[in-house]
């Protein structure tokens, strides 16, 4: 070999490393839009461009089968068939409603996925306007989750009345946020802040081993005013809320959100400004915070206690606040009173 071919094999061999190591460099944080919020994710140490691509796919292929605002999505293919036919889905979709069905029977059906009808009817998120007691009682026989026909063997959904109507709202970013905490992990990642809009997983741990510490949203105020925050010491821990400030309008001096009553098709409104959910599995977080938001304190506290790994934080109307026993919660707001915890 040549002297000069010598050369050019190192000169290629370095340019060569040189392009793998900036497509490895490793960032901090990325953000994106996706399950109809943003999504922050940040893998400390090597949060390599591929590990985030990968985590970012995943989260964007959950919202290609769950979401309802699209139209070719499991969910909408299910919705368009309602009484009509079964549709076969997705195994993650089929589980993420299957998990949905089990909090809807756990909860005496105050969470329940067939609230679809009342979120277009509200449509809180695009033009909201308060529909009128007629329209309500019309639809409200469609949200039923009994009618929701399971086939496990074909994974295949059918819901039994036309104009019924899944969504996952409650459910899915919890799903997604388990998802992409699984990618970090697979990948070696040693400490991760996943945050898709407020659903949260803390993974691993600090450098200096420190406890995580993660904000709780203040209920009155925009994003990022925290009232205080909870110290994670797990090596997977889930932070989710469920409140009235997350989608609102205000119309006539009322305040109008997102989490509704399936019974009597209002949003819900009883003595509680939001509840967190502390545990291990996001899915089930999402879904528990929604379903004892809906319960309220005592009922909510009964479901709870199904769940042992789970801790909860309500933050009340009246500013109290009351946490379980294993919640690790420090406040910072003395506009707001820690009242008891909850042994
Ligand atoms: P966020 O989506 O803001 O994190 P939640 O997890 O509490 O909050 O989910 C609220 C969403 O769940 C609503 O936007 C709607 O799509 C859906 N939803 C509303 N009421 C109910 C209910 N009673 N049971 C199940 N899902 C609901
Ligand atoms: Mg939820």
């Amino acid at each position: 070999m040549g002297y000069k071919n010598k050369y050019l094999i190192i000169i290629t061999g370095l340019i060569v490393v040189f392009f793998l190591l900036s497509c490895e460099q490793t960032k901090p944080s990325r953000f994106e839009s996706v399950l109809g919020t943003v999504c922050v994710i940040t893998l400390y140490e090597q949060g390599y461009d591929r590990i985030y691509n990968d985590i970012f796919s995943r989260i964007k292929e959950i919202e290609d089968l769950m979401s309802v605002n699209i139209q070719s999505s499991d969910i909408s293919r299910i919705n368009a068939a309602a009484g009509i036919e079964a549709v076969q889905v997705h195994a993650d979709t089929f589980k993420v409603i299957q998990r949905a069905v089990f909090f809807a029977e756990a909860s005496d059906g105050v969470f329940d996925p067939t609230i679809g009808p009342l979120v277009s009817l509200w449509d809180i998120g695009e033009n909201p306007r308060i529909p009128s007691q007629h329209e309500i009682e019309d639809i409200l026989p469609l949200i039923n989750w009994r009618n929701i026909k399971l086939d496990t063997q074909t994974n295949s959904v059918f819901l039994k009345y036309m104009g019924m109507a899944l969504d996952l709202g409650a459910i899915a970013k919890g799903f997604a946020a388990d998802e992409a905490a699984k990618i970090a992990k697979t990948n070696g990642i040693t400490a991760a802040i996943l945050d898709l809009g407020g659903d949260i997983v803390i993974l691993g741990e600090k450098k200096d081993k420190s406890p995580w510490r993660v904000g709780i949203q203040s209920p009155h105020e925009v994003q990022n005013t925290p009232i205080g925050f909870v110290q994670i010491t797990d090596k997977l821990a889930t932070v989710v809320t469920s409140g009235i400030y997350q989608r609102f309008f205000e119309a006539h001096g009322k305040h109008y959100h997102h989490i509704f009553s399936p019974s009597n098709g209002y949003p819900v409104d009883n003595d509680l400004l939001s509840v967190t959910v502390i545990s291990d599995i996001s899915m089930d977080a999402d879904a528990l915070s929604t379903a004892i938001f809906v319960l309220g304190y005592e009922k909510g506290m009964a479901l709870l206690e199904l769940f042992p790994k789970a801790e909860a934080i309500f933050i009340f109307k009246d500013n109290n606040i009351k946490t379980t026993a294993g919640t690790n919660f420090i406040l910072t707001d003395t506009g707001f009173v820690v009242r008891s915890n909850i042994f």
